[in-house]
C-alpha cells in the first residue's frame, strides 16, 4: 500500500436490534467483546497496519463514544467525529468527509462488522486495480439469503443481487461483507448531506464506469449486529478464531478433487445438469468450514482442451456446485481447474489448451498457486481425492493424503501410491482428518 488512508467507522444507528444487550444506556459500538468495546477492536486491527487517521460517524448516544476515545491520543491514533443527527442511510454521512480526509482514500467499516484482516493485502488490491470502490467480499454459509456481489473473472463487480431478489441462475457464493475502500475522487464527488444508500445509489456511477472491484478473502469478517451473532462473534474471539484466519497466519487447508469426490462420477462432465453431489458432501464441507480449514477444489478439466466445453461453461458448473453447497450451509473457499491436455490429435479439440502445463495433476502448479494465494501451511494440509492421480498430487506437493472410495475409488491404476488414510466417502475422510488433528 502506497497511498494514505483514513479509516471511517459508521458507528451511528439506533441499535434497536441490540437493545437487550445495550439497555439503551450505551451505543452499540461500545458493547464490550472480550473486555473491549467493539469499535476499539476495529481501531486496533487497523492501527496495527499503520492507519492512524480515523473518523467516527456517531449518532444515538454518540457522546459516550466521544467520552471514551476523545481525540484518540490515548489509543495512539487521531480521531475526528461526524455527528449524524438524522439517519442518512448507509452512505449519506459520507459527504461530510469531503472536507476531512484531504487527499486520502477512505476505508469504510460498519460499526457492527467485526474483523481481523491483513489490511495491506486489501489496500494493495485496491491500488493495483486502481479501483474507485473496492468491496470486501467472501463466501458464507447462507448465500441464498445474503446480498450477493456478482463479479467477472478479473474481480470487476458487474452488479449487486440483493437478498430479496428471486434467483433463477447459478451464482458464486460471494457476499458483501460490509468493508469498503473508496477512492478520494469518489468522496470528493459527493453532494450535500442527504439520505444515500451505498450500493443502490453511491456505487451506481462507479459500476457504470467499471471501477468497482471485489476483494475476496477467507479472513474473519462477521456481522455482530444481533444478540445471537454478537455472542457467536465473542465466542470466536475468545477461541482465537479471528486472529487465526488473518492471512498473516498460515492457514490449514483441505484440497479437494471434484469429480468422484464431491460430485457423482459420470466421466467427463460438460454441463451443470450433469453435476450431482455425492451424499454427505455438504455436511463434510460444513465441518471443514467450522473447523477453520480452507476447502479448495483442485481439478483437471480436460473437457476444455477437448473442445467439449468452454472455460465459461466450466465456471457455470462450479457455480452450480456453490449453490448446491450453499443451500446446505457449506461453502468452498476457492476453486481452480486445469483446462489443458497434453495429447494433440482429437478432431474437435481446442488447440490453445492442448499444451503441456505445470497445473495438470499430478503436477503441483494448482496447489502451489492456491497455497501462495491463501498462505497455506502445506505440512498441516491435505489432498483428498478418488484416484491415484490425486494421491500422487498430494504427495508431490508435500501434503497429507486421503483416498475416498467413491467415484473411481482408487482403481484408475495410473500410479503406484498409498494414501495416508482411506475413507468410504468425503464425510468419512473429513471426520478422520479432524479426529487426527485433535490430539495436537
Ligand atoms: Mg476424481
Ligand atoms: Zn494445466
Amino acid at each position: 500500500m502506497t497511498r494514505e488512508y483514513t479509516a471511517v467507522i459508521q458507528a451511528g444507528g439506533k441499535g434497536t436490534r441490540m437493545r437487550e444487550l445495550t439497555g439503551d444506556r450505551i451505543p452499540k459500538p461500545m458493547l464490550e467483546l472480550g473486555g473491549k468495546p467493539m469499535i476499539q477492536w476495529q481501531v486496533e486491527n487497523l492501527k496495527k497496519y499503520g492507519i492512524r487517521e480515523f473518523v467516527f460517524i456517531i449518532g444515538h448516544l454518540g457522546e459516550k463514544v466521544k467520552d471514551y476515545f476523545g481525540d484518540g491520543t490515548a489509543f495512539g491514533v487521531h480521531i475526528s467525529y461526524v455527528e449524524e443527527n438524522e439517519p442518512l442511510g448507509s452512505g449519506g454521512a459520507l459527504c461530510y468527509l469531503k472536507d476531512m480526509v484531504g487527499a486520502s482514500d477512505v476505508l469504510l467499516v460498519f460499526g457492527d462488522v467485526m474483523f481481523d484482516i491483513d489490511a495491506p493485502r486489501l489496500l494493495g488490491f485496491h491500488e493495483e486495480k486502481q479501483a474507485g470502490v473496492t468491496l470486501l467480499v467472501h463466501p458464507n454459509a447462507h448465500p441464498q439469503d445474503s446480498d450477493l456481489v456478482v463479479m467477472d473473472e478479473n474481480s470487476k463487480v458487474l452488479r449487486f443481487d440483493f437478498a430479496k431478489n428471486q434467483r433463477d441462475y447459478y451464482y458464486d457464493n460471494c457476499v458483501n461483507a460490509g468493508i469498503y475502500v473508496l477512492a478520494n475522487e469518489v468522496i470528493k464527488s459527493l453532494g450535500e448531506p442527504a439520505p444515500l444508500d451505498l450500493e443502490k445509489e453511491l456505487f451506481r456511477s462507479a459500476l457504470e464506469d467499471g471501477k468497482i472491484y471485489g476483494y475476496r478473502t477467507t479472513e474473519y469478517v462477521k456481522d455482530a449486529g444481533t444478540p445471537k451473532r454478537f455472542r457467536a462473534v465473542e465466542r470466536e474471539l475468545l477461541q482465537g478464531v479471528w486472529q487465526s484466519r488473518n492471512l498473516e497466519s498460515p492457514q490449514k487447508c483441505v484440497f479437494l478433487d471434484r469429480d468422484g469426490t464431491l460430485n457423482i462420477y459420470k466421466g467427463l462432465i460438460s454441463s451443470p445438469e450433469e453435476l450431482e453431489l455425492e451424499a454427505g458432501v455438504a455436511e463434510a464441507i460444513a465441518l471443514l468450514n467450522a473447523a477453520g480449514y480452507l476447502a479448495i477444489i483442485v481439478t483437471n478439466q480436460p473437457v476444455v482442451a477437448r473442445g467439449l466445453c468452454s472455460m465459461e461453461e466450466v465456471r457455470e458448473i462450479h457455480k452450480k456446485l456453490s449453490v448446491l453447497l450453499g443451500e446446505q450451509g457449506a461453502y468452498l473457499d476457492d476453486m481452480i481447474f486445469c483446462p489443458h491436455h497434453p495429447d494433440k490429435g482429437y478432431p474437435e479439440e481446442n488447440p490453445a489448451y492442448k499444451i503441456p502445463c505445470h497445473c495438470r495433476k499430478p503436477d503441483t502448479g494448482m496447489v502451489e498457486e492456491m497455497a501462495e494465494k491463501h498462505h497455506v501451511d502445506i505440512k498441516s494440509s491435505w489432498f483428498v481425492g478418488d484416484t491415484t492421480v490425486d494421491i500422487k498430487t498430494g504427495q508431490n506437493a508435500g501434503l497429507h493424503t486421503a483416498l475416498v472410495k467413491t467415484g473411481e475409488a482408487g482403481k484408475d491404476g495410473k500410479y503406484e501410491v498409498q494414501a495416508e488414510l482411506e475413507a468410504e466417502n468425503l464425510l468419512d475422510a473429513v471426520k478422520k482428518i479432524l479426529a487426527e488433528r485433535k490430539p495436537q
